[in-house]
């Protein structure tokens, strides 16, 4: 087998093939042709009807700029488009904290009943207990999962229950008539957790890890104060080192009346093993998107729960589920101390279903098998490549592994063009440059989904490209060389971005 086969063999293969010759940047997109159609509409059997009659001046005389195209012709476009794309159904996906787990087909199976699909928020009561009943069961699960007291589910995705957690943290301070001004942040944050504290109005101070990519609790001792609202700390760390000291910093915190929120994106560490209410968090958001399965990236419906011990309760969004004495639910809006909506209805309630069905066809063990098999996978892909990429905290991982580009570096070879050589091994790339404190930082977080099979052949490339960094750096240095586009201007992709196509005749 060629290189280039063996790992090519089992996945796509249209990004090595060249473009066809039709298909540049125009003709890709420029297909339209006067009077085509992809339907054919029956004649007109009702008597035809001026619509500036039923309109005014309101109607629009021309017709839009829209394509026309055969039926054929937009199922290509369509399709084609989608080939050109990675997706966790094509192979492994190892970005780090994004925790890019396979959709099992049963949510899909379940989300798709048409009594659920199909359900309407506006149904009325005694018609959507069976809804509510999947939502409420949900809700124990997540509690039971977390050992919190309370939770909501509306939160639209993981940043979002952030700002949910933190406005919580924020209510509470006022109810008590001391509202704070300072949220402490570890250097190993992920972005979203500083972005959060100060869009809920609190000045962010940053807090250095120790040597152990962990929390110095002298220093925390030391920073914490009266005006301190709360600490945002993610466990296990964006480094994927677990937080051994969270009772002592629980108890840092309490003893001086600030809460700890914890940012339960890396949950997949930790699903039936430990559960953060347990370990002294008050708040904490879920990314059911990650650890729970449901489909993630695109932009689509995420969701980000927020569970909380008892006494943050009285300020979760409204409305809230509360079950009558006959046994039957219903949303509770009166609550005076909420902190209001934060999410159009009830949340995505699609993910929810997903979610709910990923947990009930694991069960328990199945769950804390999920995170077992998913710390043993970052720790043999540690394993495997110690010896040629660079490990700058030597901590235990969970689970994901950060290296470090600095043995490559020397050469000249960046984190971000290993990733792009990935590309052409067939692999999505890892985490770049994430988290900060780690100069140079590769984030991998293989999950659970991954046999040792396909562990060993991202292992082969990650050491396959290794050596090229050493024999040819170039090619790894101008690299992806099997994609339809190369390396992208990133500056005026971030700073003028074209999101929309306007036809050439615009
Ligand atoms: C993914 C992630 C978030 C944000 O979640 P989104 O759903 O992308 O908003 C926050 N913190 C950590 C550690 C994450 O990995």
């Amino acid at each position: 087998m060629t290189q280039e086969s063996k790992y090519m063999s089992n996945r796509r293969s249209v990004g090595k093939v060249r473009p066809h010759p039709t298909q540049n940047e125009a003709l890709m997109f420029e297909k339209s042709a006067p009077g085509k159609r992809a339907c054919k509409m029956p004649p007109l059997d009702v008597p035809a009807v001026d619509p500036a009659s039923l309109l005014g001046a309101d109607v629009r005389r021309e017709a839009g700029l829209l394509p026309e195209l055969s039926e054929i012709e937009i199922i290509r476009h369509f399709t084609r488009l989608s080939t050109w794309n990675y997706a966790i159904d094509l192979g492994m996906y190892p970005l780090g904290s994004c925790t890019m787990k396979y959709n099992p087909r049963v949510n899909e199976v379940v989300a798709r009943i048409p009594g659920l699909a199909e359900a309407h928020p506006y149904r009325i009561r005694s018609h959507a207990q069976g809804i509510l009943e999947i939502i409420d069961l949900l809700q124990r699960c997540l509690l039971e999962i977390t050992g919190m007291d309370a939770i909501t589910l509306q939160p639209a995705a993981g940043a979002h229950g952030e700002m949910t957690g933190i406005l919580l943290v924020r209510a509470w301070h006022e109810s008590q008539g001391r509202p704070r001004k300072k949220v402490i942040i570890p250097d190993s944050a992920h972005g979203t957790n500083p972005a959060t504290a100060a869009i809920c109005g609190y000045a962010v101070e940053n807090l250095r890890s120790n040597a152990v990519g962990g929390i110095d609790l002298e220093a925390l001792a030391r920073q914490v104060d009266e005006d301190t609202a709360a600490l945002m700390l993610t466990n296990p760390s964006t480094l994927g080192v677990f937080e051994n000291e969270i009772h002592r910093i629980a108890d840092i915190l309490h003893a001086r009346g600030a809460l700890l929120y914890m940012d339960g994106a890396n949950m997949n560490a930790l699903v039936g093993k430990v559960r953060p209410g347990d370990f002294g968090v008050d708040v904490m958001h879920l990314n059911l998107h990650k650890t729970f399965s449901t489909p993630h990236g695109g932009g689509g419906p995420g969701s980000g729960p927020v569970a909380c011990k008892a006494f943050l309760e009285p300020f979760l969004p409204i409305p809230v589920l509360v079950s009558e004495a006959d046994g039957t639910r219903r949303w509770d809006y009166k609550r005076a101390q909420s902190i209001g909506r934060v999410r159009a209805y009830y949340g995505n309630v699609g993910m929810f279903i997903r979610a709910l069905a990923y947990i009930l066809a694991n069960g328990p063990d199945g769950l804390r098998q999920t995170t077992e098999d998913a710390v043993l996978n970052a720790n043999y892909i540690r394993k495997k490549l110690e010896d040629v990429y660079e490990l700058p905290y030597r901590t235990p991982s969970m689970h994901e592994v950060v290296f470090s580009d600095r043995k490559q570096a020397a050469k000249g070879v960046k984190t971000g063009d290993i990733a792009k050589r990935l590309i052409d091994y067939g692999f999505h790339p890892y985490t770049v440059s994430f988290p900060l404190i780690v100069p140079g930082a590769l984030m991998i977080e293989p999950t659970e989904s991954e046999s040792v099979q396909e562990l060993d052949l991202f292992i082969d490339a990650m050491r396959s490209i290794a050596r090229e960094v050493d024999e040819d750096p170039e090619l790894v240095k101008t690299a992806p060389h099997s994609t339809r586009v190369s390396r992208l201007d990133e500056v005026q992709a971030a700073r003028k971005p074209v999101l929309r196509w306007r036809p050439a005749s615009q």
